[in-house]
């Protein structure tokens, strides 16, 4: 279910149960979390939450209609709407700030239209609009439990449990590299910016954040790999030929390499499936490359639309957009003491960033690398939640 859920399109990942049909669990974001708006002590509402529930007419006493059931934020708290889409009528919509709020109306009047015809009362004072949304449904419930971040609540009471492993990795990924025939995937977690000053390998300023002024909604930050300033000086050919030589079995074997999970650290992470060496290649930040102004314009996008934003810097240009074509490699969580760092390597007719081990990783383990953010002026700053004995508490 969790695997199914994870899925950013409504149509392909409709799931039913029953008289109703999940079609997208939505997510919250760490601010979303942080606020308290989105759950209580016996529900959560994940905003982008969208459902369809068949259920009894408000016109006519032995007809089921479709309620479009959703949950979106308006200024910083849920809004639960319901749309009825019934034959020959046009679609009517409720909306509340509550989830039973939305639906108490069309409960009432579908509760006196069946008495006035004399027949039995559905029992509408027990049943809630969490009902009628499906946020009780027990895998949705075992799924919305499970999203990213929500493990830190302390004021919720957990039915099914804090820390999930997702027994299969819910992303395929192509590793032929080919942005588009790769899967959509749903992000949870602002990782990375496009708008970071990154200071250059070469030596001259980079692209100023402050020539692109923007605020910040979210935890939204590059990643900056390890070899910056040496990725610009030339490999041996020696060195460089046996990089290829082990990219190109990465390409084939990764996926032996690593499982996602729940992270002790933060919402998922990616653990070690089986002994890794040290040096060893792991795995390839997968995304699309893309220029510092289509960063800049996708990072609005996708913050306007409530995602995640997974980027990382190559260079100075150059930005890999792991947000909708990403691998699982962005789930890698920062650590002050990781035992993985990021390496951009030439390789083939490109550079790719690559996840290796930099020390002897053990099965089980969860991967990290050091996320390396060198905000000076950020308006926010991001405690760090490694557990390392040293970490540093501060991400940025
Ligand atoms: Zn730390």
């Amino acid at each position: 279910v969790a695997a199914a859920l994870l899925s950013d399109h409504p149509e392909e990942t409709s799931l039913r149960i029953g008289s109703l049909e999940l079609h997208r669990l939505g997510q919250l974001l760490p601010a979303q979390i942080a606020s308290g708006q989105f759950h209580c002590s016996r529900h959560i509402y994940p905003v982008g939450y969208l459902a369809t529930r068949i259920y009894w007419s408000c016109r006519y006493t032995a007809v089921r209609c479709r309620y479009l059931c959703r949950i979106d934020e308006r200024e910083g708290a849920p809004e639960f709407s319901v749309t009825v889409s019934e034959t020959g009528h046009p679609d009517e919509s409720f909306t509340s700030d509550t989830c039973d709020g939305v639906w108490r109306p069309l409960l009432t009047r579908i509760h006196k239209l069946r008495s006035s015809a004399g027949l039995i009362n559905m029992f509408p004072d027990h049943i809630t609009g969490e009902d009628l949304y499906g946020l009780t449904e027990p895998n949705i419930l075992r799924a919305v439990e499970s999203l990213p971040g929500l493990d830190v609540l302390k004021d919720y009471a957990f039915r099914f449990g804090r820390m999930q492993l997702i027994p299969e990795m819910p992303l395929a990924i192509n590793p032929t590299g080919c942005a588009r025939s790769e899967p959509k995937m749903r992000t949870y977690f602002c990782k990375s910016h496009a708008l970071q000053t990154v200071s250059s390998a070469r030596g001259h300023p980079s692209q100023s954040a402050a020539s692109h002024p923007h605020h910040h909604t979210h935890l939204a930050h590059h990643h900056q790999p390890d070899s910056l300033a040496q990725s610009a000086a030339p490999y041996s050919k020696q060195y460089s030929h046996s990089k290829s030589s082990q990219y190109k079995r990465l390409r084939t074997e990764w996926q032996q390499n690593v499982y996602l999970g729940r992270s002790r650290i933060q919402g998922l992470g990616l653990f070690a499936t089986r002994d890794l060496e040290k040096h060893s290649m792991v795995i390839e930040y997968i995304g699309e490359v893309i220029r510092n102004e289509i960063a800049n314009k996708r990072e609005k996008l996708y913050e306007s639309q409530n995602r995640g934003i997974y980027m990382f810097r190559l260079d100075d240009d150059w930005i890999v957009d792991a947000t909708i074509c990403g691998g699982p490699a962005r789930y890698i969580n920062h650590s002050c003491q990781p035992n993985c760092s990021a390496e951009v390597v030439d390789v083939d007719r490109g550079r790719k960033i690559i996840i290796l081990a930099n020390r002897r990783v053990k099965k089980g383990e969860e991967l990290t690398y050091d996320y390396k953010f060198d905000f000076e002026d950020s308006g926010s700053k991001i405690p760090c939640l490694c557990g390392a004995p040293h970490c540093r508490k501060w991400m940025n």
